[in-house]
């Protein structure tokens, strides 16, 4: 089967303005100590497209993010991951993140003693670094620390952060909402392709919701996909996903659009399940 083929079909008059679609997910399985959790995941992202990953809690969805961000524990047994048409499973993490993916962290680790200013200059600096040494055409330049700062604020003031945010240090006694202010900056620093976020219900208080879904409203263009991973409908009133895919023991078993997530909201999921083991 080509790439993507599977929704690059349905898709052809919505974005056929390449003939590689961006990112693909192709009958992804992985299992983790011998456990499959994903059985099959077909998934593609183009360029300027959000869509929304929903499913009940155990379906799979945080296994699907840290299998596209290359987290270690798991294994992926079948199927592929294309990026610009390159399969990416033999790239390491932070190969995959150099190249363009962002993963926003379900849980970010405490780093004491480092402030968010330090932590973003050298993610962002490493990444923009290795990018400029890749690129032969000196399309991507190194970063001086003064070009760090300047472009901080910039991305701040896009963000309406408060200065002061960044001299706290990471993650000490933040808020759930100040932890999701540190990922969307560090995505709005990093300018990805491909974000992928994935949100816990647990994680979301009212104003992680506002931060997460007014960063990526700030930062979605005609240049990122983005997959927002949720478990539940709420996040939605505030993005607007132009495709809802829903996921249930590790398949995604229905695509639609936006009014697939109110369809959810107002049935909830034993209705999908139903509907899917009736065939
Ligand atoms: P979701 O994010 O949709 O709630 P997860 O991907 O976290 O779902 O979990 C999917 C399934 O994988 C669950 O049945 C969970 O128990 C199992 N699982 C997740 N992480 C591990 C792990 N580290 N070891 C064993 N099983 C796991
Ligand atoms: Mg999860």
């Amino acid at each position: 089967m080509p790439i993507g083929a599977e929704q690059g079909e349905e898709r052809t008059t919505m974005s056929d303005t390449s003939s590689t679609p961006m990112f693909v997910i192709e009958n992804l399985h992985a299992s983790i100590e011998d456990k499959e959790i994903l059985k099959g995941v077909n998934l593609t992202v183009n360029r300027g497209e959000v869509h929304a990953l929903m499913g009940p809690n155990g379906s799979g969805k945080s296994t699907l993010a840290n299998v596209l961000a290359g987290h270690p524990s798991y294994e992926v047994t079948e199927g592929a991951i294309y990026f610009e048409g390159e399969d990416i499973l033999e790239w390491e993490p932070d190969e995959r993140a150099r190249r363009g993916i962002f993963l926003a962290f379900q849980y970010p680790t405490v780093i004491p003693g480092v402030s968010m200013a330090n932590f973003l200059r050298m993610a962002v600096t490493n990444t923009r670094n290795a990018r400029a040494e890749a690129a032969a055409d000196g399309g991507v330049s190194k970063m001086t620390p003064r070009e760090f700062r300047r472009l901080m604020r910039e991305k701040m003031a896009l963000l309406k952060m408060d200065d002061s945010f960044a001299t706290r240090y990471l993650n000490e006694g933040f808020s759930g909402g100040e932890k999701k202010r540190a990922e969307i900056l560090q995505m709005a620093l990093l300018e990805p392709t491909m974000a992928i976020l994935d949100e816990t219900d647990s994680g979301l208080d009212i104003d992680a919701l506002r931060v997460v879904s007014e960063g990526v409203n700030a930062l979605a263009g005609p240049e990122m996909g983005v997959l927002l991973i949720t478990h539940y409908q709420r996040l939605l009133n505030h993005i607007k996903p132009h495709y809802v895919h829903i996921m249930l023991d590790g398949r995604i078993v229905k695509d639609g659009g936006p009014e697939l997530a109110l369809e959810l909201e107002a049935q909830g999921y034993e209705t999908v399940r139903e509907q899917v083991a009736a065939g």
